[in-house]
């Protein structure tokens, strides 16, 4: 007879709220690679569930980081300028929500600003915060524009992302090579024609080689 009829079932948001211990995680990994056909106990793998957990703690850093908090520090000395300001090739290290697998590429990141600047690590900040979490690339292009948008209030802000996904390249169709382009144009980009025209003629042509 099943105990548990009749109780309810812990919802989504205790199951956030209650986060596992780092034992629970690291037990959890010791599952996978029984599960993956190996020993966990074999000297080997003894230390890899505590690796395992801590390099999660890097590929997953971004839920410990407040996007928003990142651009709050804004500059108004610009003496006018009020042209595009683009970040180009920032390094992306992502992880596919559906198979828990790198996504590697690059990101550009443009606004054109009214009245204030923000410093431009924080851009490739603001990109490592949602990259560095589980993610779909058309999501997290969204997230880094629409984020850019809310706080700096810019006249217009693109995001263009082009990554390989794992997912296709070691899994699944085993597609090498293919990368995938997610743009999220927003204010005078999307709006003005020659703003936009201006920004794509910026930007370095996709560079054809696969990314590792
Ligand atoms: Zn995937």
């Amino acid at each position: 007879m099943d105990i548990s009829i009749g109780l309810p079932a812990p919802s989504l948001a205790d199951e956030v709220a209650t986060r596992p211990t780092r034992a629970e995680a690291e037990a959890a990994v010791r599952t996978l690679l029984r599960w993956a056909g190996d020993d966990p106990a074999r000297e080997g793998l003894r230390d890899t569930p505590a690796r395992v957990v801590r390099s999660y703690e890097d590929f997953f850093a971004g839920y410990e980081t407040d996007p928003v908090a990142l651009l709050a520090r804004t500059f108004q000395e610009v003496d006018g300028y009020d042209e595009i300001v683009l970040l180009r090739d920032i390094r992306l290290e992502s992880y596919c929500e559906h198979h828990m697998v790198p996504i590697i590429g690059r990101a550009h990141v443009a606004y054109l600003p009214h009245r204030r600047v923000v410093g431009i690590s924080k851009l490739a900040r603001l990109v490592d915060a949602y990259a560095k979490r589980l993610q779909i690339q058309e999501k997290l292009t969204a997230q880094i524009a629409g984020t850019i948008d809310e706080v700096l209030q810019p006249l217009g802000t693109a995001v263009v992302i082009e990554a390989g996904h794992q997912c296709m390249t070691t899994r699944g169709v085993h597609k090498p090579g293919v990368s995938m382009v997610t743009s999220k144009m927003l204010g005078a980009f999307r709006s003005n024609p020659d703003t936009r025209r201006e920004l794509l003629s910026m930007l370095p042509q996709p560079s054809g080689t696969p990314f590792t």
